[in-house]
């Protein structure tokens, strides 16, 4: 691809960006000295920026271009859709194609029996709804102090007040008076940072057990419902213990607890089943899906809900929705993603091929001198840095600084990877060809060789005491 040239100069368009643009989670006075990186087109695997570097998207966007970018046939269903029916509401009393047709395939797809689909605009929106339906289903069944809702700390459910209160991270809630009540934090089955002497084994019941502690603490009667993503994403891709989901459901069974899975991430292929509750056999009463469920190309998400969950609000007028809830050209984008995935074997793609390989890859990781554990399942996977591993020690600087001086290295070697604290992670388009990963480790490891120099070279090398 050459360069693109029907845009403004960099320097202007950074300029402009500076001036008028407000960024989500940054501190906008840096970036606007530093000059954010715009970039102006994708195909595949590959971003191009507006001086026409081509970067290699490890991370999917923000997780979410499963299908890699540039789909015409995504764009097409698109065009046909707005012409057809831009926009019509579902809330008194109509409905349209799109949304019938949606529902219908995710009442599909969905395992056990999450037949039934309230949707939203993105994960955030699915979670508040979450929120006020579990605590609108008790009260119709005669607990309407059945509402406390249990979640982990470091997980994320979304940025608006009710989903940020539901995620788990500090820094969140310090800014503009969050949690909202009822909310519930336990700890996360993090091993690597808080496993101490324990097997992951031992460690992953210990932190499910939390959760009965909180139960019997609070009484049953008081807690509606426990949230978690199947593999916490942006807590840093924490895959919990094998033993930690087993015993978190039957928790949930034992007390009449609704299980809410989190899929936002781990839906639609990522860890090499549709859904990451299969990969982990849990059985969720609501399942919030957005993300891949349209690959990004257009703002949708949603909730899929039990037939007994959905029996019992059937009976409630619900004061609840979005103007955007099932717009139908999201929808229809929505629609056609999937149809790609099942008709390309996209998720048999992730089991077979790609997951294998990026697997023996990542592992191999850990022969770094920095890298302490390297985990993965599917595409999803991270790595946590160290100044010492054979004691899991952490750095001696602020938590993140080692971590963003590898991101930037490897950004200027166009591979994006995110840092989350001093843990590095992947999560790659789930169509990663065999040569396009090859790429992505010849970058990753040019990376990290000059990373360490980068850290050493600058004292960083230094386990906190
Ligand atoms: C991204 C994310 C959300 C929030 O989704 P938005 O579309 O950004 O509102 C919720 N839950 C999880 C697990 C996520 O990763």
């Amino acid at each position: 691809m050459s360069a693109i040239t029907n845009h403004m100069p960099t320097e202007e368009l950074q300029r402009l960006d500076a001036a008028h643009h407000m960024h989500p989670f940054t501190a906008n006075g840096p970036l606007s000295k530093k000059g954010a990186r715009v970039i102006t087109r994708a195909k595949g695997v590959y971003l191009t920026d507006s001086d026409g570097e081509q970067i290699l998207d490890a991370m999917s966007g923000l997780w979410c271009v499963n299908i890699g970018y540039g789909r015409d046939e995504l764009a097409e269903a698109a065009a046909r859709q707005m012409k057809e029916l831009p926009y019509y509401n579902t809330f008194f009393q109509t409905t349209h194609v799109p949304a019938i047709a949606l529902a219908d395939k995710l009442a599909q797809l969905a395992p056990g029996d999450l037949n039934h689909v309230f949707f939203a605009a993105g994960g955030s929106e699915a979670n508040d709804t979450n929120i006020r339906m579990v605590r609108t289903y008790w009260a119709a069944k005669g607990k309407p102090d059945k509402k406390v809702i249990i979640s982990r700390k470091n997980a994320y459910h979304g940025s608006s007040m009710g989903s940020a209160s539901l995620g788990g991270m500090g820094y969140m809630h310090a800014q503009g008076g969050l949690p909202i009540p009822d909310i519930h934090h336990i700890n996360q089955p993090n091993w690597w940072a808080e496993g101490g002497d324990m097997t992951p084994e031992e460690f992953g019941l210990a932190r499910a057990r939390e959760l009965e502690e909180a139960i019997l603490e609070m009484g049953e009667d008081r807690v509606a419902a426990f949230i978690g993503e199947p593999i916490q994403g942006a807590g840093g891709v924490i895959i919990p213990p094998e033993t930690y989901w087993p015993e978190i459901q039957r928790i949930c069974d034992k007390y009449e607890i609704l299980l809410i899975a989190d899929e936002v991430i781990t839906g639609f292929g990522r860890t090499g089943n549709l859904f990451g509750s299969q990969t982990f056999g849990i059985r969720p009463d609501i399942m919030t899906i957005a993300k891949g469920l349209s690959s990004g190309y257009a703002p949708i998400g949603g909730s899929i809900v039990s037939d007994e969950v959905a029996a019992v609000m059937a009976e409630v007028e619900f004061s609840h929705g979005y103007t955007y809830s099932g717009h139908p050209v999201a929808a229809a984008v929505a629609l056609e993603n999937l149809r790609l995935i099942e008709e390309e074997k996209m998720v048999e793609h992730v089991r077979d091929t790609a997951a294998p390989l990026v697997r023996e890859h990542w592992l191999k990781l850990t022969e770094h001198e920095m890298v302490g554990e390297a985990v993965i399942t599917g595409l999803m996977a991270s790595i946590a840095l160290t100044p010492d591993k054979s004691t899991r020690a952490k750095f001696a600087s602020d938590p993140g600084t080692v971590g963003s001086i590898c991101r930037d290295i490897c950004f200027s070697n166009n591979v994006i990877m995110r840092h989350i604290g001093d843990r590095l992670v992947i999560a790659p388009p789930i169509t990663i060809t065999p040569p396009d990963i090859e790429e992505m480790f010849t970058r990753i490891n040019r990376s990290l060789e000059q990373a360490a120099s980068a850290i050493k070279d600058q004292g960083l090398m230094q386990a906190a005491s």
